[in-house]
């Protein structure tokens, strides 16, 4: 195990230097100014949770995100919790917070008054999704609601205001789609509709997220769209949960990651430069922002921005948590 720890470090030592250089070669920018970046949190279900995630929010302050988003329970399960912690990351973040509100089972009058909260809170940003029916779910919930599709959310909170819509894109196919066109067809429903931005779910064929860009270019989707980049913290919840949403897990992520859940050191090194190396290629081909699922915790996500030389701006001052 040891060699294998120095061969990773070995290997991380050469994508940092790669990425130096890379840098040195385009110096007229700095990659911070041209790569915007925003990192998504779930709300903390207790105490002990809210302490940590306060802890990994006081980390990664210091990289200063374009912004930072919240999640929010479909048919609206968690939203005392996901006010209570849109409330608390805006109070103490020194950056903006966009929260995700989801449509699905729920009326007009009660996707407003979540608006309404959001909006006295000072959220200007929202992300806007449909929502899952959660498991053992009626699928009468789904006649319920007044929206079945994201995109009239994005019309019902685009008539409340001047606000930044961020929406989902599945560049690998939403698991209900036919094929990748309804997907674009559903991206284009949304963009007409009054949405900013796309963020893609997770992938991990990088190629699959290029094709799919130029296909919805191609298709005249014109708002951004921002790639998501999950971080592995344990490959076998990933993969389970890759199953559930469609994402693929290539053989030779398999190989690279088989066993490694019972060595957290090594295997946090291959994600980091797995995921670093996805953010430069993606980089290199013209992204100019990147979400990371940071499934509340800053290791991976830190150690990758740091690499990427995708740290703090110029300033030193508002590297830290506001006073509670
Ligand atoms: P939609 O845009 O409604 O699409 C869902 C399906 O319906 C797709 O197959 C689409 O092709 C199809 N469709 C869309 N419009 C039409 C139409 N007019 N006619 C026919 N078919 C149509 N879930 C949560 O519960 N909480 C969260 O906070 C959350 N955050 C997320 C953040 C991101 C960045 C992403 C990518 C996903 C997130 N999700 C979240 C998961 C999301 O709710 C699910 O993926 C959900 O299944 C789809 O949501 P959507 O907004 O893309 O739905």
């Amino acid at each position: 195990m040891k060699e294998m720890t120095g061969s990773f470090r070995l290997n991380l030592q050469e994508t940092f230097e790669r990425l130096r250089r890379r840098r040195e070669r385009s110096p007229v920018v700095s990659i911070r100014e041209r790569v915007a970046m925003s990192f998504e949190f779930f709300p903390p279900r207790d105490e002990a949770a809210a302490h940590r995630l306060d802890r990994t929010l006081q980390a990664l302050a210091r990289l200063e995100p374009d912004f930072v988003s919240m999640t929010y329970g479909a048919g609206g399960s968690s939203r005392e919790r996901s006010t209570r912690a849109v409330a608390r990351v805006a109070k103490l973040f020194p950056r903006p917070v966009a929260a995700h509100l989801t449509c699905i089972g729920s009326s007009r009058a009660e996707i407003d008054s979540a608006l309404d909260e959001f909006v006295d809170l000072g959220v200007r940003r929202f992300v806007a999704l449909r929502g899952d029916l959660p498991a053992g779910a009626d699928r009468g919930l789904l006649d319920r609601g007044d929206c079945r599709h994201s995109y009239e959310l994005v019309s019902a909170i685009r008539r409340r205001g001047d606000f930044e819509i961020n929406v989902g894109a599945y560049p690998e196919k939403h698991p209900e789609s036919a094929d990748i066109r309804q997907d674009i067809d559903a991206l284009l429903a949304k963009q007409d509709a009054g949405a900013n931005r796309a963020i893609t779910q997770f992938f991990f064929d990088t190629d699959k997220f290029l094709r799919f860009r130029d296909q919805a270019v191609a298709a005249g989707v014109r708002m951004p769209i921002v790639p998501g980049v999950l971080p592995i913290h344990n490959f076998d919840g990933t993969r389970r949960f890759a199953s559930t949403c469609g994402a693929g897990i290539p053989s030779w992520m398999l190989e690279l990651f088989e066993g490694l859940d019972d060595a957290p050191e090594v295997r946090d090194m291959v994600a980091t430069t797995v995921a670093t190396e996805q953010c430069a290629r993606l980089i290199e081909h013209g992204v100019e922002h990147l979400h990371f699922y940071t499934l509340n915790r800053s290791e991976l996500t830190t150690a990758i921005c740091d690499i990427l030389g995708l740290g703090p701006r110029r300033r030193a001052d508002s590297r830290s948590l506001k006073r509670a």
